[in-house]
């Protein structure tokens, strides 16, 4: 069998790994990427923490052929699944007997008028030392930090930033001159963790005296200004965006996206094609009003579970009990110190959470959430 895994990200690499681990040297399990290295999102919050530099950040997914995974360097312009193949920009036509998409959701700052050269996208990793070296820079004035739209890639992580930055500052003796805000789109913090979670997280920042306002969701960005729906207009010295985000190009046109995203099965992760699954931020899993949010932990689970889906058909061995919806997460307040929650999303009775405080040791969590998972999957 061929099974051809696409996007070499947290979901891909997750599901390459645990396919390889489950079927024999006879079956050939490809994955293409436009990339030629994999680096954890998270890593953005190290590199404007001062703690890490890009360029020792990035690991070569060369490394993925010494795993016995065909590593395919290319561009997916086309997924047609009537004919079981997808088309590579150089490669040209790879046929599959079984694909899964993993090609992850994308920021698209082109959605904010203005914003482009006018403030920073903390998801893009080459923005992210230069806007390290502004915010040092910055003697007096007034950081925002905007949520420019929904859903975005891993909920916590603006508030994260605005923590670190809050940090940064003090430790570089500005602090006391420059005000920290962070502006959501959404009535709450963090709609999919409910109200109790969002005024927890809201209740952390304005310790560090953050202040939060929500209902802000920006409309265009000019000079030194933001203006969002409904009129309401803040300054700024400097703009920290997180911009809306879209899915890859390739999913639209081939048709598996219903709007924005790849609806897949709660449970299986099975697309509407045959033999075709999807993972991670590309998908779309609705839980009522909302949806699964855009995580790492996510995409890694539902991997997982695809991969046994996939090896249990393959070989005819029992397949699982399916994606249980459950994660957890380091929350990062700055000074080297995490909080760590934990989430079960298809909880029956509704979304449920634990907190705990923050301390160093899951600070250190987190680097092993890293360091582990890269040795697993390209060491
Ligand atoms: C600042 C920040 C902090 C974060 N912190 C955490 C955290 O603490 N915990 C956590 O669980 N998650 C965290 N995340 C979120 C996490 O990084 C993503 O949710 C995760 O990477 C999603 O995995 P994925 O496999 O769906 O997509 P990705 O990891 O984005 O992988 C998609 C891959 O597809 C490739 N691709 C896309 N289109 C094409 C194409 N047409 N052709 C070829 N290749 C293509 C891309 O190059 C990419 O390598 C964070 C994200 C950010 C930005």
């Amino acid at each position: 069998m061929r099974i051809v895994v696409l996007g070499a990200g947290f979901g891909g690499l997750a599901c390459a790994t645990a396919l390889r681990k489950g079927l024999g040297q006879d079956h050939r399990i490809i994955i293409v990427d436009r990339k030629k290295s994999f680096m954890m999102g998270l890593v953005k919050l190290w590199i404007l923490a001062g703690n890490r530099r890009l360029a020792e950040s990035q690991t070569p997914l060369a490394g993925l052929d010494a795993k016995g995974i065909e590593y395919v360097n290319d561009e997916v312009t086309r997924i047609d699944a009537a004919a079981k193949r997808i088309h590579a920009k150089d490669g040209g036509w790879i046929d599959y007997d079984y694909l899964v998409v993993a090609l992850g959701a994308e920021p698209a700052p082109e959605k904010i008028e203005g914003f482009a050269g006018r403030g920073f996208n903390l998801y893009d990793a080459a923005q992210v030392e230069p806007l390290r070296d502004r915010l040092l820079a910055l003697k007096k004035g007034r950081v925002a930090v905007s949520i420019m739209g929904m859903p975005y890639k891993c909920p916590p992580a603006p508030y994260e930033a605005a923590m670190i930055i809050n940090d940064m500052l003090e430790k570089n003796g500005t602090r006391g001159g420059v005000e920290v805000e962070l502006f959501a789109p959404s009535p709450i913090a963090l709609p999919v963790a409910g109200p109790k979670v969002s005024a927890d997280v809201v209740e952390m920042i304005n310790k560090y005296n953050i202040h939060f306002s929500p209902n802000c969701k920006p409309k265009a960005v000019r000079d030194g200004e933001i203006e969002f729906d409904g009129g309401r207009r803040e300054k700024f010295d400097v703009l920290v965006g997180i911009p809306p985000h879209k899915s890859p190009a390739v999913i639209k046109e081939s048709g598996l996206a219903q709007g924005e995203w790849i609806p897949v099965d709660k449970s299986t992760l099975k697309t509407q094609f045959e033999n075709v699954y999807a993972v991670g931020d590309v998908t779309e899993i609705k839980l009522g009003q909302l949806a699964m949010p855009k995580a790492g932990i996510f995409a890694e689970g539902q991997a997982k579970v695809v991969a046994q889906e996939i090896v249990g058909e393959i070989t005819g061995k029992q397949a699982t009990s399916g994606y249980d919806g459950q994660g957890f997460c380091f929350v990062e307040v700055g000074g080297r110190m995490a909080g760590y929650v934990q989430a079960d999303f298809y909880n029956a009775q509704g979304p449920l959470f634990r907190l705990e405080q923050p301390s160093p040791v899951h600070y250190e969590e987190k680097h092993d959430f890293e360091r582990s998972r890269i040795k697993e999957w390209l060491l």
